[in-house]
Formats: C-alpha cells, sequence, structure tokens
C-alpha cells in the first residue's frame, strides 16, 4: 500500500468526523438522540434563494467553466451587499475572493501566508479548521486563551514580545465559535493597533455575523479603520441563508491577501458551478427577511434551552450571538466524560469543548439546532440525571 505524506500524518483527525461516527452509531440501534453535536443549520434554504438556482441551471452558459476568480456579478453582489450591510466600500476587483464556503478560504490563507515554521496566533477554544490550514503549511500555532472573564476575547497584554515577533497571521471569530461571544468596535480597533505595530495579518472569520441577538448587529471587523490595509474578513452564506451544502463564501480585505486566494483557487478549483453563483446572488441582494426570521428564530431557541436549564439549577449563560451555547460541565467531568455521559445516559449529542482547544476542556458546546419542543425534552432528560 501506499504511504500518505508526512504533512497528512501530522494532520489531525476531523473532529467532528468522530463526532458524527459516535451519533449515527447510537441512532441507528434506536435510539432517539437529541443531536446538537454538529453546526449545520437544521432549517432550509430560502425558497427565492432555490428558485434562482434552479432558473440559472437551465442556462447553457453555466454549464461551462465559470470564469476563473468567478463572475463579476457575484462580486459586485457581494460588494453591494457589504456597503447595504455594514456601510464598507469594497471594491469588486481587487478586494473580493469567492470561496467554497468560508472554510476552503479558512485553510488557503495560511498557505498564502505562512513559511513553514511560521507562528499563527489561533484562539482557545476556536474553530478547529485554523488548526487544518496552518498544519497543511507546515506553520506553528501560538494559542491566545479565551476566557469568560475577559468575555471571550484574548487579552493582548498577556501576549509576549516573543509571540508577538513571531507571528504573521492571527485568526479571529466573532460572534465566536463555540463561546456565543461578540466583538465590539473597541476590541476590533485594539486589535488593527496590535497587528499593525508587529505586522500581523488579521483573518477575522465572520461565518457568524448575520446572527446576533438582543437587537445587536454584530460587528465586522472591516467597519474598524485601517482593518483593510491590515487583514481579511471571510464571510459564508452557509449559517446566515441555510446554505451549508451549497459551498459558497467569501473573502474581502487586503487586496494582496485577496489575490493569493485567488491565486491559489485558480489551481485548485476554477470556479464554483454559475447557477450556485446566481443562487448566491439572489441571497445576498433579495429579501432579507428570512435572516431576520432566521435570528428571532434562534433567539427563541435559546432563550428556552438556556431558561430551561437555569430553571433547573445548572449555571449557564446567554450567548450573545451564533447559534451556540457554551456549557461550563459540573466539577469532577472533563468535556469528553461529559459529553460521553450526556450521549450514553441522555442521548443528548453535544461538542466536547476540549476539540476546539484545551482551554474548552471544562465546557461542551451545543447548537441551537432543533426544534424547541426538542430543547424542552433536553432540560427534561437532563433534569432526570439530577446532576444540578
Ligand atoms: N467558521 C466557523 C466559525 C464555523 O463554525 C464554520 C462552520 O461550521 C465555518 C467557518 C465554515 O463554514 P462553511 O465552510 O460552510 O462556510
Amino acid at each position: 500500500s501506499f504511504q500518505s505524506s508526512q504533512m497528512l500524518k501530522q494532520l489531525p483527525d476531523q473532529f467532528f468526523a468522530k463526532l458524527v461516527g459516535k451519533v449515527a452509531r447510537l441512532s441507528a440501534s434506536g435510539y432517539d438522540v437529541i443531536n446538537l453535536g454538529q453546526g449545520s443549520p437544521d432549517q432550509p434554504t430560502p425558497r427565492h434563494v432555490i428558485d434562482a438556482l434552479k432558473r440559472a441551471a437551465d442556462n447553457p452558459l453555466y454549464h461551462k467553466y465559470s470564469p476563473f476568480q468567478g463572475h463579476d456579478f457575484l462580486k459586485e453582489a457581494i460588494a453591494e451587499f457589504y456597503k447595504r450591510e455594514y456601510g464598507v466600500p469594497i471594491d469588486p476587483e481587487s478586494e473580493v475572493a469567492i470561496l467554497y464556503g468560508g472554510k476552503s478560504g479558512l485553510v488557503e490563507v495560511s498557505q498564502c501566508l505562512l513559511n513553514p515554521g511560521d507562528t499563527a496566533l489561533v484562539p482557545d477554544p476556536g474553530y478547529p479548521d485554523y488548526w487544518s490550514g496552518i498544519s497543511m503549511a507546515k506553520g506553528r500555532m501560538s494559542f491566545m486563551p479565551l476566557r469568560e472573564s475577559h468575555v471571550f476575547l484574548p487579552d493582548y497584554d498577556a501576549l509576549s514580545v516573543k509571540v508577538l515577533n513571531q507571528a504573521k497571521m492571527m485568526f479571529l471569530n466573532y460572534p465566536g465559535n463555540p463561546t456565543g461571544a461578540v466583538a465590539t468596535p473597541e476590541f476590533f480597533a485594539e486589535t488593527v493597533q496590535i497587528a499593525d505595530r508587529w505586522n500581523i495579518c488579521v483573518v477575522h472569520d465572520f461565518a457568524y455575523g448575520a446572527i446576533g441577538f438582543d437587537d445587536k448587529k454584530p460587528v465586522s471587523f472591516l467597519q474598524t479603520p485601517g482593518a483593510k490595509e491590515t487583514g481579511i474578513e471571510i464571510y459564508t452564506l452557509s449559517k446566515s441563508y441555510n446554505m451549508a451544502g451549497w459551498r459558497v463564501g467569501f473573502a474581502l480585505g487586503n487586496p494582496s491577501v485577496i489575490k493569493s486566494i485567488n491565486l491559489i483557487q485558480d489551481h485548485l478549483f476554477v470556479s464554483l458551478f454559475g447557477a450556485v453563483q446566481e443562487a448566491a446572488k439572489a441571497a445576498l441582494l433579495g429579501p432579507q427577511d428570512c435572516v431576520r426570521d432566521l435570528v428571532q428564530m434562534y433567539e427563541s431557541r435559546r432563550n428556552t434551552l438556556i431558561g430551561g436549564l437555569r430553571n433547573i439549577g445548572w449555571e449557564v449563560d446567554y450567548p450573545k450571538g451564533s447559534f451556540f451555547t457554551w456549557f461550563p460541565v459540573p466539577s469532577g467531568f472533563t468535556s469528553e466524560s461529559f459529553s460521553d455521559l450526556l450521549l450514553s445516559k441522555a442521548h443528548i449529542a453535544v461538542a466536547p469543548g476540549i476539540g476546539f482547544g484545551k482551554e474548552g476542556d471544562s465546557y461542551v458546546r451545543a447548537g441551537l439546532l432543533a426544534g424547541e419542543d426538542r430543547l424542552l425534552e433536553m432540560v427534561e432528560r437532563i433534569k432526570k440525571l439530577k446532576l444540578f
């Protein structure tokens, strides 16, 4: 048999792949599993987006390769979307890269910026795909702890001069997976300052940009003065338009980073199916009540679940954005032992926090990805465990 490359040997198992397997085996044995472990929206894509795809799929133009780096109409739609939503002017020519979901850009950007041995700053806990990209680029990770006492923002004062000197790039993600924390304009302003001073490229993952609660719209990193020179922001349609299966997202910002991402994608993919690009345009520029409904739905689920768990004595906090809840595990448990207990005794699947980094080991993550009846059922099942 063939030996895999050194790079592949060093790549960790895809964390969610393992979790999906465990849940599938339990469900296949006939158990009624409440599955909040993964991060895939449970609602369908809005009808007008599906219709746009269907119409476009009949156009023979789209049966050919799309132009390298995507159609101009989508890049222009993206620029219009950012202007409308965040007041940020974007040049569609030089400041947009169309992506295969946010994930492709998040992985590729490390290949764009890191030489073997170079350091990237990574939030802990944070989304594991940042590690995959860094590992593929043979870079090194330096973790920035996100602690509850610091509202899950990194404490830049705690980073050593040595680390700041070595760092070439920094990943951030607000609203955050897994913590549900949101960033403030002041925090982003401080980030730009640090990044400028130490010449670090900021990669802000804005996957949950549309999902902020309590009438607070999450801020875009690119709204910060100087941000476009300092880094990029990655957006995806997966969560805000329930389009996780469609694989469409984009990167915006610093033209040299955008150019590098586009170059890698030229070599890997050519470009997305043209009809999907039409559908993405329909999502970004079409009616937006679907997004408002979706945010309301997650907020209502959040209130039901958190309210229910607090009622039975589990001291959990309300996330401010994203569709994740981040629960401290009872003392005596690790994140894995507690999620194994929930799965085996209550048939509730949550993600153990260790999957997001060492700091995550005293938490589990549950997605707000089932109806309120199921969330209430979850509360009932946890109550029966008499843990609190
Ligand atoms: N970033 C974060 C924080 C996520 O949670 C996800 C998906 O779970 C993504 C990026 C990537 O999503 P996609 O590749 O579907 O755009």
